[in-house]
């Protein structure tokens, strides 16, 4: 879960993952189907934000707000907070299009105001829609949390570099993909598994006729072919052929759609989109996007546009419960919890911060501050994410993030943000 709250806001909304469909009745508006899926619910709290969103991030048995019957069944997985610039109502009207969401059940949450509802439903497989976002891999997010606490090796160093370089080209990508315009379905960053192969996808465009599978390679510098083969110019080192890579993609995944019964022809590229990439000696009938070419990758999509059909929307569908979630083998230091440094990550320069706050702490190094509850929730999800079978105490946490005055603080923080199992001296949040 992620927060990102400022005490200063007063709207804000609940990004919230339903596994299941649900049939539940909404206090006096009556009983609805829930489909499982992503939803985001927005409101707002003119007086202490903060005891407004933990009261929803915890489950409760008094049912006041709307949100309320909901929680239960699902996961928070964001709280996003807003100023009043826009109104609440504006807010949701503004995410609806933002994420392409659809109204779920009428009036939820838009009791005083004119609004059908304050609820959005992020539908699956409906048409313009990205199906399936792109996340950041468990191999980055490892690095990431694991950056500043121990010494990379040369080796190490130059891996996550290249995990950052990589994720930073695949959103550069995403915006030139993000606006195709209508009719068209897209599946990011989606890992497939055929016949014991597991291979990768970065982003897959479903049209009318064809699907146009996208390896993005964020290169810079100078490279050259000879015989069929890639090098560094400068160093005449030679790399990794992506074209390689990308013609097993693509012979995996004709195995995949051919097992599936679908018959779509499949049209690959390799794109580049940093704009110092040069490659000599190319041939003409490379299946490259050069990001002299970026532009017109655009109007080349939306010329491939068409209306879809239930075929197209199933296959998405397909293809996103398809997709392997955890990956064998995961390239990432190795580490130990004795041996990794403690503390808490400044969210700006990742350097450790130095000192306790209010409620604000604010960096030596880059001079960036930031609202404690962020900053500890963050902190809490990268221990969890480090290390999966240790169960989150309040004396873990506290020796974990170090600067915390007292296992007091630190537990009434855990109560507050986190959900609590167990009693006693076995209790542990989830
Ligand atoms: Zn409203
Ligand atoms: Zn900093």
């Amino acid at each position: 879960m992620e927060l990102f709250v400022d005490p200063g806001h007063t709207r804000y909304a609940v990004f919230f993952f339903m596994e299941e469909d649900r049939t539940l009745a909404i206090g006096k508006l009556g009983t609805y189907h829930f489909l499982k899926g992503r939803y985001i619910y927005i409101g707002s709290a003119k007086k202490n934000i903060l005891a407004r969103v933990n009261r929803h991030l915890k489950v409760d048995t008094v049912f006041r707000w709307h949100f309320d019957y909901l929680r239960p069944y699902g996961t928070i997985t964001e709280v996003k907070s807003f100023d009043d610039k826009v109104g609440e109502c504006e807010l949701a009207e503004c995410l609806k299009l933002r994420y392409l969401a659809t109204y779920p059940m009428k009036k939820f949450g838009s009791s005083d105001c004119r609004c059908y509802s304050h609820l959005l439903f992020l539908r699956r497989g409906c048409v313009v829609l990205i199906v399936k976002e792109r996340g950041i891999s468990m191999e980055l997010q490892v690095f990431r949390c694991l950056k500043h606490r121990m010494v990379f090796s040369e080796k190490e160093r130059m891996y996550h570099l290249n995990l950052e370089k990589g994720y930073e080209g695949e959103l550069k990508f995403d915006e030139l993909t993000k606006n195709v315009g209508d009719n068209c379905l897209i599946v990011n960053d989606i890992t497939l598994e055929v016949t014991n192969n597991l291979f990768q996808i970065d982003s897959l465009l479903i049209c009318k006729d064809m699907i146009c599978m996208f390896e993005v390679k964020n290169f810079e510098d100078n490279f050259f072919i000879q015989s069929h083969k890639w090098y560094l110019l400068s160093s005449r080192k030679e790399v990794n052929n992506p074209i390689l890579q990308l013609d097993r993609s693509e012979t995996l995944l004709r195995k995949y759609l051919h097992t599936h019964r679908f018959s779509v022809p499949i049209e690959s590229k390799v794109v580049f989109v940093h704009p110092t990439f040069t490659l000599y000696q190319a041939p003409i009938d490379l299946p490259a996007i050069f990001p002299t070419q970026l532009q017109q990758l655009q109007s080349t999509i939306e010329s491939k546009r068409g209306v879809l059909t239930t075929q197209h929307t199933k296959l998405a569908k397909q293809l996103c419960d398809d997709h392997v979630t955890s990956t064998p083998f995961l390239r990432v230091p190795s580490y130990s919890y004795e041996s990794l440094r403690k503390g808490i990550k400044c969210r700006g320069c990742g350097e450790f911060f130095v000192e306790w706050g209010e409620s604000i702490l604010h960096c030596q190094y880059c001079g960036n501050s930031e609202f404690i509850v962020n900053a500890f929730v963050r902190t809490v999800e990268a221990y969890r994410l480090l290390f999966p079978t240790k169960k989150i105490t309040t004396k873990e946490i506290y020796i974990w993030c170090e600067i915390i005055p007292s296992l007091k603080v630190t537990r009434s923080l855990l109560n507050n943000y986190f959900q609590s199992v167990g009693n006693g001296r076995s209790k542990y949040y989830k």
